[in-house]
């Protein structure tokens, strides 16, 4: 889960239209919230992914749906409130289910910051808020059926394997002293850092994970040494930091130092 920001509401979403809206929600009880005046802007609001878990809801095998932060069955009034509106994943949509958030609050990233209610711990989330804890167990972060949570060990091989192949790259450059090899073995790194932009499929996770693997302290310090590290790897670094979980011991202390 990242930080997002709502922005204003939608000019779709006069104060006659949120009536019309809320009418004909008690007549029919249809997903009046549904419709591409609200779901666009909503999407826009969390670069195409969910805001609970990150999994990617741009329409590739996966649809946005849109959960009401507080439950719409003991809120008719707030079912085209935008403040209540969370872009959301089916899988978190429906373990959110009936919810009542009133009684047993979650982090809502829209208006919670995420880093002061988890933690990263070997391969796992936890919470470390009652708020935090809540949302670890409502959404099932650690089980074993959720796509968040195996995404989280393809992502940790991937990352793994695309280092070493750039630390490969990086000996042939020593071996060769060809200079191409040396951009190859930069651009490499270069392409893992961008996996872990805010806009990427589950970018807190990937920039964890990342930060947290020697073989990126070991290429970063030798692309560094080397003279190659640019403004763009700087800015995807800087990002990544803000986008990555807080560990439990400080971890991190040895790439922050670097
Ligand atoms: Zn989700």
């Amino acid at each position: 889960m990242i930080k997002l920001e709502r922005g204003g509401k939608p000019d779709y979403l006069t104060d006659a239209k949120i009536q019309h809206l809320k009418n004909r929600y008690a007549t029919t009880k249809t997903s009046v919230w549904s419709r591409k005046s609200i779901t666009k802007p909503l999407m826009n609001t969390c670069f195409g992914k969910c805001a609970y878990c990150e999994k990617l809801v741009n329409g590739n095998g996966s649809y946005m749906e849109v959960d009401h932060y507080r439950y719409k069955d003991l809120h008719e009034d707030l079912i085209v409130e935008w403040s209540n509106l969370i872009p959301s994943c089916k899988q978190c949509n429906t373990k959110k289910g009936k919810h009542d958030v009133d009684i047993n609050p979650i982090v809502n990233p829209y208006d919670d910051n995420p880093n002061e209610h988890f933690i990263y711990h070997c391969l796992r989330i936890i919470g470390i808020t009652p708020k935090g804890e809540m949302s670890v167990e409502l959404f099932g972060y650690n089980l074993r059926d959720v796509d968040a949570r195996k995404s989280r060990l393809i992502i940790h091989e991937k990352i793994d394997e695309k280092l070493s192949d750039g630390l490969d790259l990086y000996r042939d450059y020593q071996l060769s002293g060809d200079p191409k090899k040396l951009l190859k073995s930069r651009n490499s790194l270069s392409g893992i850092l961008s996996a872990c932009q805010i806009n990427s499929e589950y970018s807190a996770i990937t920039s964890t994970l990342l930060l947290l693997n020697p073989q990126f302290i070991d290429l970063m310090n030798k692309i560094k040494n080397e003279g190659v590290w640019d403004d763009v790897m700087k800015n995807y670094f800087d990002m990544a930091l803000s986008s990555s979980f807080p560990v439990k011991r400080d971890e991190y202390s040895l790439v922050k130092s670097l």
